[in-house]
């Protein structure tokens, strides 16, 4: 079974876990709050696109997901968050938003197409390679730069795109799991983390979708970004402040996932827990791993 295909996303039970890790981690509080504005824009938003994507089911296919962007119905709900964000973002956040809606809504939609076909490929992860990380909440002072403001932009595009992406993936049968396949069955996204859900006596691994959210099992030793299977290879860092997550790196590659252990915690909300992971971003950089997908903060 993949739990998160049964009944639609949990925005709800996402917003409860960002409340309660703004108490425990207070240095991850300002994000949490945002977190929470953002989340629940995007179940208004999963609830006005749910029902007519419902009416007009798809087949499963990375090409034809990538084709189906229906501007029409979502072009409408884009000023809702770009308000928002002008009133509850942070400065650099807002004034992003401020900007994109003084683009105007032919510009908007070549931003919304263009993001559409690529976000969370391996080509768009390529491209943003070649800019330095940028953490949201650090990017005030340099802002002019187009790198700083490229990852606003695309910060903006990904919270306002993915609920869509979300309703696509929840209309679609999944297709039979491949235990060795790196990129999301449905979109073709790369993963943005592992998630080890109980299964027997132990844990079984899974990837969670950058961009859609879906969820397919993975085998536990193996190397999402290049294949590495040897265990020698493949060290796996746990801090003492995040018992429950596991930073599974590669010694080939150089390249990491994190992995939220549900076996450990099962209250952890993976896209939430890894959001409010923000020392380990710095620990992995530190001992030279590059992150497989960045997520939401550009962490
Ligand atoms: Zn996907
Ligand atoms: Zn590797």
């Amino acid at each position: 079974m993949t739990p998160a295909k049964t009944g639609g996303p949990d925005y709800d039970a996402r917003v409860r876990r960002a409340k309660h890790l703004a108490v425990i981690h207070p240095f991850a509080a300002e994000v949490m709050t945002l977190y929470q504005h953002l989340a629940q824009f995007q179940k208004r938003l999963y609830l006005e696109l749910a029902q007519p994507v419902m009416q007009h089911p798809t087949p499963a296919s990375a090409s034809s997901f990538r084709s189906n962007l229906d501007l029409a119905l979502l072009l409408q709900h884009l000023p809702e968050l770009l308000s928002l964000l002008q009133n509850v973002g942070p400065a650099p956040v807002a004034e992003a938003a401020r900007q994109f809606s003084l683009q105007g809504p032919a510009a908007w939609i070549t931003l919304l197409t263009e993001y559409w076909t690529v976000a969370g490929t391996s080509d768009h992860l390529r491209s943003q390679a070649q800019l330095p990380r940028h953490d949201v909440k650090n990017i005030a002072h340099d802002y002019t730069q187009y790198s700083a403001s490229e990852a606003l932009t695309e910060f903006i595009l990904h919270i306002f795109l993915q609920p869509y992406a979300e309703s696509l993936a929840a209309n679609r049968a999944a297709p039979a799991a491949i235990a060795t396949h790196s990129v999301c069955p449905l979109c073709n996204s790369a993963p943005l983390l592992g998630v080890l859900r109980v299964e027997g006596d132990g844990g079984k691994r899974h990837l969670l979708c950058a961009f859609c959210l879906h969820e397919w099992e993975f085998r536990r030793i193996l190397c999402p970004t290049c294949g590495e299977e040897a265990e020698n290879k493949l060290p796996v860092y746990v801090a003492e402040q995040f018992p429950h997550i596991r930073v599974e790196a590669c010694d080939t590659c150089h390249y990491y996932i994190r992995t939220i252990d549900l076996t450990k915690d099962g209250h952890a909300h993976p896209l939430i827990d890894d959001l409010g992971a923000l020392p380990l971003t710095l620990w992995a950089s530190e001992h030279n791993y590059s992150r497989l997908h960045p997520n939401l903060l550009s962490t």
